[in-house]
This record gives C-alpha cells, structure tokens and sequence, in this order.
C-alpha cells in the first residue's frame, strides 16, 4: 500500500529546484506539470509507518500507539533540546535515539519568510530548506550530536524564529538578507562551551522555485475535508503545490494518505 500513499516530494537543487513525487508505482517530474491540470484523490484511508490502517492519524502523522510509544514520536523530536542520548538516558528506546542523536548535527539560518534558526542532520542541510522553501541559507555550526544542536537553537530562539511562516513563505518571495553578517551577529549569543562549534563559513546557498504565480489569498486545503482536489498547478514552494483559485496544498501533512494522483495532458486542438 506504500506506493499508493502520498509522500513527501524528492527535491534535487538545480537552477531552479526540480521535484519528484513517486505514487501509484510512478515517479512523476512535478515541474512539468505546472501549467497543467492535476488531481489528487484521497481513498478515506491513511496508513501510519507501522502499517496500521486508519480514516485518521491519531495525531501527527501517527496512529495511537506509535504516538505514545514509539522513538519517533518523543518529545525531543519535537523539541530537540530534550535530547539525552548522547548522556546514556533513554527516553523511548535508547538504541535508536542513539543512532538518531549522536550523530554530526548542523545548525543553520534560512531565510522563508524572514530568518529563522533550525538544526538539520548530517547532509540534509540542502534538503532541508528546500522543503521548507527557503530563498537563502547558511550553516552556522557544526556540532556531535542533536542535543547541542538544540541548544545552540534555543539560545538563538530569543532574537530569530524557529518556524517558518508558511503563509508568508507561500506569499512571494522575501527580501534578501545578508546572511554572513547575520551570522557573525548572532554567533556571539552561541552558549560559550558552544562557540568551538560554529563554522567558518561564509557560503549562502541561493534556491529558486518552480513558480508562475503566487496566490493572493491563501486557502490551505485539507483532503479530509476536500478528499478530490483538482485544478491548474501554478508552482511549488517547499512542499506544497499551489493550484489556480489561491489554493496551497501541503504534501508533508498527507504523507500516508492512500492517494491517486493524476495528471490531465491536454492534447492540442482538443476541447474538453
Ligand atoms: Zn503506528
């Protein structure tokens, strides 16, 4: 049932970023669509990572008891400043967390809708603000685990967010922002047994996105409200899709929706 379950969209950094949504046993080039009209339809089942089948998530992205139980849905997934790995204390299942936590972290500034601090793992930095679609970024530090990570977050909370502002994000795109001075600034705040972290990189990553127009007035649709969702793509940011009608639809909060997603070519000279 996994390839019939919407999934997040595979990003790779060009030009312009390219993406990729693979469902129903296909892998499609999103970026050709666009101009196009697409349809997503939603079965009425989600599936959790557990493979347990449901008409709703309990919470998250989770069914009940993964939500409760499993590593993947701890607190200090959410809030990595609670990690306690890397100091042998388990919260959920020790093993993992370790595997998971200690690790080589990254912190970073991107600009999406205004700077906002936030930690990635190993290489995904790139991927990362590519989903949340960021403009511009650069890394700030590079730490052995998640838990520093998180702290360097929190110190850096109190003068930057930590979230992005989708609907600022998906409005335009935001001024750009000198990021190296930005940097330089904000590394003074960095927890002193902290500093010998942070990088001395200078390099801002610049990304661009396949977009024709931006909505005016955004309507988020939701497939457990809307379970047919069909109009004329007109772009993708981070990982949503927007269609004509000021409609963004968000990817990331349907993965595991038992979908059918289709694409309407339209044949020259043909009416409809
Ligand atoms: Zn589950």
């Amino acid at each position: 049932m996994l390839r019939d379950t919407l999934k997040r969209m595979v990003t790779d950094l060009q030009d312009v970023v390219q993406y990729t949504l693979d469902i129903n046993g296909k892998t499609h080039s999103m970026n050709n669509y666009i101009g196009k009209k697409v349809k997503i339809s939603w079965s009425g089942v989600v599936v959790c990572g557990c493979g347990k089948k449901m008409d709703s998530f309990y919470r998250a992205g989770f069914c009940y008891k993964c939500f409760w139980e499993s590593p993947l849905a701890s607190q200090s997934i959410f809030k990595p400043e609670l990690c306690t790995a890397h100091l042998g204390i388990e919260e959920r299942n020790l093993e993992w967390e370790k595997e998971f936590q200690i690790a080589p972290h990254y912190v970073y500034l991107a600009n999406s809708s205004g700077i906002k601090v936030g930690i990635t793992r190993g290489s995904q930095g790139v991927v990362r603000w590519m989903d949340q679609g960021a403009s511009q970024a650069i890394l700030l530090a590079e730490v052995p685990n998640r838990r520093f990570s998180g702290d360097i977050e929190v110190s850096l909370k109190r003068f930057v967010a930590d979230v992005t502002n989708w609907r600022k994000m998906l409005s335009g795109n935001p001024d750009s922002v000198d990021l190296v001075a930005m940097k330089e600034e904000l590394s003074v705040h960095v927890p002193e047994e902290l500093k010998q972290y942070i990088l001395p990189d200078t390099k801002v990553t610049e990304i661009r996105y396949p977009v024709t127009q931006y909505p005016s007035k955004i309507k988020s649709v939701k497939l457990e409200r809307t379970p047919i969702l069909e109009g004329t793509l007109l772009g993708i940011k981070g990982q949503y899709l927007l269609f004509d009608g000021d409609r963004v639809f968000n990817i990331r909060s349907h993965e595991g929706f038992i979908s059918e997603f289709s694409v309407q070519e339209i044949a020259q000279g043909t009416l409809f």
